[in-house]
C-alpha cells in the first residue's frame, strides 16, 4: 500500500481541489460541494497519539472546509479501534482529549460538528452484528489496509477485531447515513467495504416501498492523500515518524532534520523516483500553498540541508496560529470533555433511530 504512497499531488495550489472518489472508479474533482445541505460527512481518527501533519493535509483541512461550506459534520474518536493492533489502549482518556484539542485548534466547531467517541454510542456498535453477516471472511482477510496494519501491529498474534475493523468502520459511517468520508489513501479499501455493506444491506433489506436504508458513502481525498513520514513510509501516529500538529518549533525542527533523504544534492519533485525528498518538498509546498516543482527549483543544488531548512520554516510558520490556539484551548480540559458529552448525546439519538430502522426492515420487532 505504501508504494503508491507518495504524494500524488500535482500541485499544492490545487490543494483546495478535492477529489471525490467512489472506490477505484467514478473519480471526479471539484472545489465546492454542490448543495451542502444534501450531504452528511463522517470521519474519524484513532486515539493512539497526537494528530500529525498527514492528518492535517490528508483529511482535517478538508473537514474544516466542508464544515465551513455548511455540510453537516460528524467526527468520531475511534476508541474501540485502538485495540485492533495492540493489547491495551494506553492512556486512552488523555489521547482522546488531545484529539478533541487538535480538532478544535484546526477549526472544527463543536456547534456545527458532532464530535464523539464511538464507544459512547452503543447502537452504533450494535450495527456491527447485521453488517458482519454481509461480508465473507475471505473478503476481510484480503483487505490491503488490514494486511498493512497487521504488518505494523505491535501484537504477537492478530486478533479478531483487526479483521472486523473495516466492518466496524462501516457502522461508524452508516449509523449517521454519511455519504462523504474525507480520508487518507490508506482508508480506501475500508471505504470499499462500507460501500459493499451498504449495497448488500439495501438489496437484502429494502423498506416496504422498495427504498434504500443506507446511502453508498464516497471517499473524499485531498491532494496529499498519503503524506510521508521521516522514514519515507506513511506518516503515522504509531510509527515514530511524524511531526505532531501541536509540536513546538524546536521539536518540529529536530524531527524534520532527522528525515531520510538521498545523496543527490539537486532537489527535484519526483514522487515515484525520489519519494523521501519529494515528500519533504510537498510538505513545504502545502504550507506555502505553492507548486512543489517551484519549491524544488528554488532550492536547486542546495541539497538536503537547505531543503530541510525550508520545510522547517514553512511548517513552523504555517502552523503557528493553530499551535497558539491549541495552547489556549489546552488550559480547559473540562471543555474538551463537555464537547464529547454533547457530541455523544447527538450521536446517540441518531444511532438509536438508525438501529430501530435496521431492526424494522429486518423484521426484528
Ligand atoms: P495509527 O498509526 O494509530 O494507525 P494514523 O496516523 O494512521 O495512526 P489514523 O487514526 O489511523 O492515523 O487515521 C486517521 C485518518 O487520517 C484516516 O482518514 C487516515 O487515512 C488519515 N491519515 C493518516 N495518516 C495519513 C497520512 N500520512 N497522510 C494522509 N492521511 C493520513
Ligand atoms: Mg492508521
Amino acid at each position: 500500500m505504501t508504494t503508491s504512497a507518495t504524494a500524488t499531488a500535482s500541485t499544492a495550489s490545487t490543494a483546495s481541489t478535492a477529489a471525490l472518489t467512489a472506490g477505484t472508479s467514478d473519480r471526479t474533482a471539484q472545489d465546492r460541494i454542490d448543495d451542502p445541505s444534501s450531504h452528511r460527512v463522517l470521519t474519524g481518527d484513532r486515539p493512539t497519539g497526537p494528530l500529525h501533519l498527514g492528518h492535517y493535509f490528508g483529511t482535517l483541512q478538508n473537514r474544516v472546509r466542508l464544515q465551513d461550506q455548511g455540510v453537516e459534520m460528524f467526527v468520531l474518536v475511534a476508541d474501540y479501534q485502538v485495540i485492533t493492533d495492540r493489547d491495551i489502549a494506553d492512556r486512552l482518556a488523555e489521547h482522546t482529549e488531545n484529539l478533541v484539542l487538535d480538532y478544535l485548534a484546526a477549526g472544527l466547531d463543536p456547534e456545527r460538528a458532532t464530535i464523539f467517541a464511538h464507544s459512547a454510542v452503543p447502537a452504533l456498535n450494535q450495527l456491527l452484528l447485521p453488517f458482519l453477516s454481509l461480508v465473507s471472511v475471505a473478503e476481510l482477510s484480503r483487505n490491503p489496509t488490514v494486511k498493512d496494519e497487521i504488518a505494523h501491529s505491535s501484537q504477537a498474534a492478530v486478533n479478531g477485531l483487526m479483521f472486523t475493523y473495516p466492518v466496524h468502520q462501516a457502522a461508524d459511517i452508516l449509523f449517521c447515513k454519511a455519504d462523504l468520508v474525507p480520508v487518507g489513501q490508506d482508508q480506501l479499501p475500508h471505504l470499499e467495504v462500507a460501500r459493499t455493506i451498504a449495497r448488500r444491506f439495501n438489496e437484502r433489506y429494502p423498506h416496504a416501498d422498495g427504498s434504500a436504508v443506507f446511502p453508498r458513502p464516497r471517499a473524499l481525498l485531498s491532494d496529499a492523500p498519503m503524506l510521508l513520514g521521516t522514514d519515507g513510509g506513511k506518516m503515522s501516529k504509531s510509527r515514530g515518524n511524524a511531526v505532531a500538529l501541536g509540536a513546538d518549533e524546536d521539536a518540529t525542527a529536530r524531527t524534520i532534520r532527522g528525515a531520510k533523504t538521498d545523496a543527490d544534492r539537486r532537489i527535484s519533485y519526483d514522487p515515484v523516483g525520489r519519494p523521501e525528498v519529494s515528500g519533504l518538498v510537498l510538505l513545504a509546498a502545502l504550507c506555502q500553498d505553492r507548486d512543489p516543482e517551484a519549491i524544488a527549483e528554488e532550492i536547486g543544488d542546495g541539497g538536503a540541508a537547505a531543503l530541510k531548512r525550508t520545510v522547517i520554516d514553512s511548517v513552523n510558520e504555517y502552523f503557528r496560529p493553530l499551535r497558539a490556539r491549541r495552547a489556549e484551548l489546552a488550559a480547559d480540559r473540562g471543555h474538551l470533555r463537555q464537547v464529547l458529552r454533547e457530541g455523544a448525546e447527538r450521536a446517540n439519538a441518531i444511532a438509536d433511530a438508525t438501529l430501530a430502522e435496521v431492526r424494522e426492515v429486518m423484521g426484528a420487532i
